[in-house]
């Protein structure tokens, strides 16, 4: 008796991992994340060089892109989706994929966190984001080697700003 694939059951293995012949692999959209779907951002090599937490020879030759997805755990993937690093591998918490962790990074050049932006009154946050916009003109950010999506914060932090902001209105017509 033998599997559908032709393997001996004594291969040892139930199922066989080889494709069976004339597999056609799915249409795959171009820098599609190979686990949610969705379009990939690019980043340059030295942010995944800096971020991954595990040994940087099992980098390939490749310019990987960014998977934004909340639900998806791959952080990098190579174009061909056949080569991924989960948040498992990278150093940091990533923003992106834990959005409501309080303790997360949302700017990690400056060091601050969701909570800092969520407690913050909105003078703080001005605060906060003046921080940030002079640290940027001093030079001294570096996006692409300390924030998984390597490139600026400043969008992310006004965006959750926003939404704070909202949060609380909301809160105050309900009341
Ligand atoms: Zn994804």
């Amino acid at each position: 008796m033998t599997d559908t694939c032709g393997c001996p059951p004594e291969a040892g293995s139930a199922v066989c991992e080889l494709p069976a012949q004339g597999f056609q692999r799915a249409a795959r959209a171009a820098n599609a994340c190979p686990e949610c779907g969705k379009t990939g951002k690019p980043v340059q090599g030295q942010t995944v060089k800096a971020l991954l937490s595990v040994s940087l020879r099992e980098m390939r030759d490749a310019d990987y892109l960014f998977c934004r997805t909340r639900t998806c755990p791959i952080v990098y993937f190579s174009p061909d989706g056949e080569h991924t690093f989960t948040v498992e591998q990278v150093r940091e918490r990533v923003y992106q994929k834990e959005p409501g962790a309080e303790e997360v990074f949302v700017c990690y050049c400056f060091r601050h966190t969701v909570g800092d932006i969520r407690a913050a009154s909105t003078e703080t946050r001005a605060a906060i984001l003046d921080d940030i916009n002079t640290g940027i003109n001093a030079g001294q950010c570096a996006c692409d080697l300390r924030n998984p999506q390597g490139s600026c914060c400043l969008g992310n932090v006004r965006g959750l700003a926003a939404a704070q902001q909202l949060e609380r209105l909301a809160v105050g017509v309900a009341r």
